[in-house]
């Protein structure tokens, strides 16, 4: 299922060093129901580890795909800031490329065409590739042309054999994905037109670090990136990052226009000055990791103080939100039903289900009404002021927040 776990997945070195350790962890997603309860539950190391070699941060276990997508069924366009992000993506590159009715786009993992039913408005031809059948036929009613597969070096070779080559190829979320990193980037490298770009968006390794988002940590995602090991993971394939900048989505982004590497690019001057914020930084260095490290393990151990004392005054404490988030978190953190009642989440999907590996219940958020619990602590963190604002009725019996990160924080 894996290949050897101290093998970097982007240069092949096999010096990698330990960030942190999560522990052994189920898949984040993988709710389970009653009857599975009984049944122990799967688990994999979550092990963070740092390339010194090509920088590059990343997860040691490769947990077989067909195991971690069997009920991805995520539609993007349910989302408004992800359509609003779309929209102006799109009209960017359409200017900054001089994009028209020759050119053509061509995303990868396109969803149900979320992004490219903004260039087909502007009359520019588009192409989708996504795996999932049930997208794909979404995409094609709306008009989307999408190819079924996933995206490799195979799936490159048949396109540029039917005559379709891109003037821009997007990957939005997907370089944190993929086992076979080397062979999806060669797969760029046909399918992008000689004069093409390529436009990438990943989590920003450092935004997680700064803010210890320690819990965006999950088997799914295998890597995390900084401009640095990026820019060296495209060099080993003779492609070259000319632009770079940082954008706001998803807890902190970075964006990378790639092209085939020319003796004539000249890098941009923002590219040139992130580059050097990171390496004057340490992105570059282990220790700049290993920090992170530690104030994790200092985050668990104050975290696990407050909930004790909580608990030893007879106080009841409730969280809020069943995200994968919340499953890394509370995994780590060892917290199962003996201290967490119940987690509130709008979902019906979620509703009646139980978060991996804690036996914790999910339930309708009435419940929180009814049982008006002392603590709420909320898992998806980053939308606190929202849930805060949503469970504003339980100030009525004198309710606190709990707010695990970047620091634990009562309110
Ligand atoms: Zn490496």
């Amino acid at each position: 299922m894996s290949e050897n776990p101290h093998i970097c997945r982007s240069c092949g070195s096999d010096a990698l060093k330990p960030i942190i350790s999560l522990g052994d962890q189920p898949l984040a997603n993988a709710l389970r129901t009653e009857k599975d309860l009984p049944i122990p539950q799967k688990k994999y190391p979550l092990e963070l580890v740092f390339c010194p070699n090509c920088s590059l941060v990343q997860i040691t276990e490769t947990v077989n795909p067909e195991e971690l997508f069997s009920e991805y069924l995520y539609f993007s366009s349910y989302s408004d800031t992800m359509l609003r992000h779309a929209q102006s993506l799109s009209a960017r590159i359409t200017e900054k490329y001089h994009l028209s009715n020759d050119s053509l786009v061509i995303e990868i993992a396109s969803n149900d065409g979320y992004l490219l039913q903004y260039f087909k408005k502007g009359g520019i031809p588009v192409l989708g590739i996504d795996p999932a059948k049930n997208i794909v036929k979404v995409a094609e009613e709306k008009g989307i042309p999408t190819k079924c597969a996933f995206f490799n070096l195979e799936t490159a070779r048949e396109l540029r054999n039917e005559g379709k080559t891109g003037d821009i190829l997007l990957g939005l979320n997907v370089l944190a994905h993929l086992a076979d990193l080397s062979g999806f980037i060669e797969g760029v490298k046909i399918l992008l037109k000689e004069n093409g770009t390529a436009v990438f968006e990943v989590p920003y390794v450092r935004d997680m670090i700064t803010r210890n988002e320690f819990d965006t940590i999950y088997h799914e995602h295998l890597y995390y990136y900084s401009l640095i090991s990026l820019r060296n993971l495209f060099k080993n394939h003779n492609l070259e990052i000319v632009d770079a900048e940082q954008v706001p989505v998803h807890g902190g982004s970075l964006r990378v226009f790639v092209q085939h590497h020319k003796a004539s690019i000249h890098p941009s001057t923002r590219l040139e000055s992130l580059l050097a914020e990171e390496y004057e930084v340490g992105l570059d260095k282990l220790r700049y990791y290993e920090e992170f490290g530690r104030e994790v393990t200092h985050l668990k151990a104050d975290t696990l103080t407050l909930l004790a004392e909580l608990k030893s005054r007879g106080k009841t404490i409730v969280a809020y939100g069943a995200a994968a988030k919340g499953s890394t978190l509370l995994n780590y953190y060892g917290i199962t039903k003996e201290t967490i009642d119940y987690i509130g989440d709008r979902s019906p999907y979620k509703q009646g289900k139980y978060l991996p590996g804690t036996q914790i219940p999910i339930v309708s958020p009435d419940t929180i009404a009814e049982t008006k619990p002392d603590y709420i602590f909320i898992l998806p963190w980053n939308l606190k002021d929202e849930i805060m604002d949503q469970l504003k009725y339980i100030k009525g019996w004198g309710g606190h927040y709990i707010i695990p990160i970047p620091r634990i924080q009562v309110i």
